[in-house]
């Protein structure tokens, strides 16, 4: 059985085929998955999503820096209140730096880096206050998530950073800390190398699995629209590389997923 610890289940839901999706991931083996927030418009998805298929879809609440705008703290405001709901997320994500998107006028780009950075810190230290995991979303950003992170004094035992797109290098500047990141199909690829190297590096006991769908859909399949039955593709590239056993791999990394993320109870009680 496997866990998928990040994809979004938004589109599913807005195309009628959500139902569908679950099932073939139930089929495929995964036990339960976690759908990641963006913006207080998925919120609001995911909670019902969540409500509907309890066990086995999960929810984190968190502002995606690509959705930081000047309205910024009408999401970020509301952050905290959800986490008094139910079914509650289990955890603040994804939230962090993006600096891949920005305009390349460096004019341009610096009002939007100075708004991302006010955004993760205000997120940083909700996730701080609610002592939650936090899932990170880092591109091209590496450096300055990870002192932002350093700076708020968050537990980083409880820091993944998903999509994990960095080197061996950099994998190991997050497990000192007590950090992890997780990986998605992005393993299985031909230009891939650096980042299956990276997981290899970070090894099984800190591994965690996610889809990061629709997104990076792994091979065979790439080009195709990814979900979460799919991620027995990326589970068995690791447990090649790793030279494991696929059953092994499948049982740590799922058992990882849960301890990270609280045994997937809702962090309720950390909102009041
Ligand atoms: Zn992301
Ligand atoms: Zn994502």
């Amino acid at each position: 059985m496997l866990i998928d610890s990040h994809c979004h289940l938004d589109d599913f839901a807005a195309s009628g085929e959500l139902d569908a999706v679950l099932e073939r991931a139930r089929e495929a083996g995964v036990e339960a998955m976690i759908t990641v927030g963006t913006s207080l418009s998925d919120w609001e998805t995911y909670a019902r999503i969540t409500a509907a298929h309890p066990g086995f879809v999960h929810w984190t609440a968190g502002l995606h820096p690509t959705e930081v705008d000047e309205g910024w703290k009408d999401h970020v405001d509301t952050l905290a209140s959800w986490f008094a709901t139910s079914p509650a997320p289990v955890g603040i994500g994804e939230v962090g730096l993006d600096y891949f998107h920005l305009p390349k006028d460096a004019k341009k780009a610096a009002p939007i880096v100075a708004r991302q950075k006010d955004a993760f810190a205000a997120q940083l230290e909700i996730a701080y206050q609610l002592d939650c995991p936090l899932v990170v979303h880092s591109r091209n950003a590496f450096a300055d998530t990870v002192a932002m992170i350093d700076k708020s004094g968050v537990n980083w035992k409880k820091v993944v950073y998903h999509c994990f797109s960095e080197g061996p290098e950099e994998i190991r500047a997050l497990n000192e800390r007590g950090g992890r990141g997780s990986f998605t199909g992005v393993v299985t690829y031909k230009n891939g190398l650096r980042n299956l190297e990276a997981a290899v590096a970070q090894g099984l006991e800190l591994l965690m699995l996610e889809t990061d769908c629709p997104w990076l859909t792994p091979e065979p399949f790439r080009g195709k629209r990814n979900e979460p039955a799919l991620i027995v593709h990326t589970a068995q590239k690791l447990a090649l590389a790793m030279g494991i056993p696929f059953e092994s791999l499948c049982e740590t990394s799922t058992r990882n997923a849960r301890e990270f993320f609280q045994n997937l109870t809702t962090c309720a009680h950390a909102g009041t």
